[in-house]
Protein backbone atom coordinates (compact mmCIF):
# COMPACT_ATOMS: atom_id res chain seq x y z
CA UNK A 1 0.00 0.00 0.00
CA UNK A 2 0.90 3.20 -0.27
CA UNK A 3 0.85 6.42 2.31
CA UNK A 4 -1.80 8.58 0.56
CA UNK A 5 -3.99 4.91 0.99
CA UNK A 6 -3.20 4.67 4.63
CA UNK A 7 -3.12 8.39 6.55
CA UNK A 8 -5.24 10.24 8.13
CA UNK A 9 -6.15 12.68 5.50
CA UNK A 10 -8.00 15.10 8.03
CA UNK A 11 -5.28 17.70 8.55
CA UNK A 12 -4.78 19.07 11.84
CA UNK A 13 -2.53 22.09 11.99
CA UNK A 14 -1.37 24.76 14.48
CA UNK A 15 0.24 27.53 14.08
CA UNK A 16 4.07 28.65 16.09
CA UNK A 17 2.55 31.48 17.16
CA UNK A 18 -0.19 29.75 19.37
CA UNK A 19 -0.02 29.07 22.74
CA UNK A 20 1.04 25.33 23.39
CA UNK A 21 -2.43 25.05 25.62
CA UNK A 22 -3.99 25.43 22.14
CA UNK A 23 -1.89 22.55 20.46
CA UNK A 24 -3.34 20.78 23.87
CA UNK A 25 -6.96 21.37 23.06
CA UNK A 26 -6.16 20.45 19.37
CA UNK A 27 -5.10 16.55 20.38
CA UNK A 28 -7.51 16.04 22.65
CA UNK A 29 -10.72 16.83 19.93
CA UNK A 30 -9.12 14.83 17.39
CA UNK A 31 -7.70 12.35 19.54
CA UNK A 32 -4.32 12.66 18.45
CA UNK A 33 -0.73 13.25 19.84
CA UNK A 34 0.42 14.82 16.87
CA UNK A 35 0.16 17.56 15.20
CA UNK A 36 1.96 19.48 12.24
CA UNK A 37 2.82 23.61 12.73
CA UNK A 38 2.36 25.56 9.78
CA UNK A 39 2.80 29.12 8.46
CA UNK A 40 1.94 30.64 5.50
CA UNK A 41 0.00 26.89 4.46
CA UNK A 42 3.72 25.82 4.90
CA UNK A 43 4.81 22.57 7.28
CA UNK A 44 7.86 24.21 9.58
CA UNK A 45 7.62 21.90 12.33
CA UNK A 46 5.81 19.19 14.32
CA UNK A 47 4.51 19.25 18.13
CA UNK A 48 3.74 16.17 19.88
CA UNK A 49 2.13 15.20 23.46
CA UNK A 50 5.96 14.67 24.54
CA UNK A 51 7.08 17.66 23.92
CA UNK A 52 3.95 19.55 25.12
CA UNK A 53 4.61 17.03 28.76
CA UNK A 54 8.31 18.30 28.30
CA UNK A 55 7.46 21.91 28.79
CA UNK A 56 4.79 21.28 31.62
CA UNK A 57 7.58 19.01 33.31
CA UNK A 58 9.95 22.29 33.01
CA UNK A 59 7.56 24.52 33.81
CA UNK A 60 7.30 26.61 30.96
CA UNK A 61 4.13 28.15 29.98
CA UNK A 62 5.02 28.71 26.17
CA UNK A 63 4.17 29.42 22.37
CA UNK A 64 4.26 25.80 20.01
CA UNK A 65 7.38 27.50 18.17
CA UNK A 66 9.27 27.33 21.49
CA UNK A 67 8.08 23.31 22.14
CA UNK A 68 7.78 22.32 18.47
CA UNK A 69 10.55 20.29 16.70
CA UNK A 70 11.40 22.34 13.56
CA UNK A 71 13.96 19.33 11.67
CA UNK A 72 10.82 17.72 10.24
CA UNK A 73 10.84 14.18 8.95
CA UNK A 74 8.05 14.24 5.96
CA UNK A 75 7.54 11.98 3.48
CA UNK A 76 5.31 12.01 0.11
CA UNK A 77 1.90 10.80 0.13
CA UNK A 78 3.00 8.64 -3.18
CA UNK A 79 5.37 6.22 -0.97
CA UNK A 80 4.86 3.01 0.00
CA UNK A 81 4.01 2.14 3.79
CA UNK A 82 6.90 -0.13 3.94
CA UNK A 83 9.34 2.61 2.88
CA UNK A 84 8.17 4.97 5.19
CA UNK A 85 7.68 2.31 8.13
CA UNK A 86 11.47 1.97 8.24
CA UNK A 87 12.05 6.08 8.30
CA UNK A 88 9.64 5.77 11.39
CA UNK A 89 12.14 3.27 12.68
CA UNK A 90 15.41 4.64 11.89
CA UNK A 91 14.43 7.82 13.50
CA UNK A 92 12.84 6.82 16.55
CA UNK A 93 9.89 8.65 15.90
CA UNK A 94 5.83 7.56 15.34
CA UNK A 95 4.16 10.28 13.09
CA UNK A 96 5.72 11.95 9.88
CA UNK A 97 3.37 14.57 8.05
CA UNK A 98 2.51 13.59 4.97
CA UNK A 99 3.22 16.77 2.44
CA UNK A 100 2.48 17.72 -1.67
CA UNK A 101 5.60 19.43 -3.49
CA UNK A 102 4.78 22.55 -2.55
CA UNK A 103 5.82 21.58 1.58
CA UNK A 104 1.77 22.06 1.92
CA UNK A 105 0.71 19.12 4.56
CA UNK A 106 -1.94 16.31 3.31
CA UNK A 107 -2.28 13.90 5.59
CA UNK A 108 -0.67 12.47 8.85
CA UNK A 109 1.11 8.72 9.26
CA UNK A 110 1.78 7.29 12.67
CA UNK A 111 2.91 4.17 13.52
CA UNK A 112 -0.72 3.14 14.40
CA UNK A 113 -1.28 3.28 10.46
CA UNK A 114 1.10 1.15 10.00
CA UNK A 115 -0.01 -1.36 13.04
CA UNK A 116 -2.73 -1.98 11.15
CA UNK A 117 -1.70 -3.03 7.96
CA UNK A 118 -0.86 -6.52 9.77
CA UNK A 119 -4.22 -6.73 11.43
CA UNK A 120 -6.64 -6.87 8.21
CA UNK A 121 -9.17 -8.98 7.49
CA UNK A 122 -8.52 -10.54 10.84
N1 LIG B 1 9.47 7.50 20.63
C1 LIG B 1 8.67 8.65 20.94
C2 LIG B 1 7.84 9.06 19.75
O1 LIG B 1 8.00 8.48 18.67
O2 LIG B 1 6.98 9.94 19.88
C3 LIG B 1 9.55 9.80 21.41
C4 LIG B 1 10.59 10.19 20.37
S1 LIG B 1 11.38 11.71 20.69
C5 LIG B 1 11.88 11.80 22.33
C6 LIG B 1 10.08 12.80 20.54
C7 LIG B 1 10.52 13.97 19.73
O3 LIG B 1 10.45 13.63 18.36
C8 LIG B 1 9.60 15.13 19.96
O4 LIG B 1 10.36 16.24 20.35
C9 LIG B 1 8.92 15.35 18.62
O5 LIG B 1 8.71 16.72 18.33
C10 LIG B 1 9.89 14.71 17.67
N2 LIG B 1 9.25 14.20 16.46
C11 LIG B 1 8.15 13.45 16.36
N3 LIG B 1 7.83 13.23 15.08
C12 LIG B 1 8.79 13.83 14.34
C13 LIG B 1 9.03 13.96 12.94
N4 LIG B 1 8.22 13.41 12.02
N5 LIG B 1 10.10 14.66 12.55
C14 LIG B 1 10.94 15.21 13.46
N6 LIG B 1 10.77 15.12 14.79
C15 LIG B 1 9.70 14.44 15.22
Amino acid sequence: PVVRDIMSKKVVTVEQTDSFIDAAKLMKQNERNHVSVVSGGKLVGIITSWDISKAVAEGKVDTVGACMTRDVITCSPDETADVVAKRLAEFKISAIPVIDDNQTVVGMLTSEHISKLFTRGK
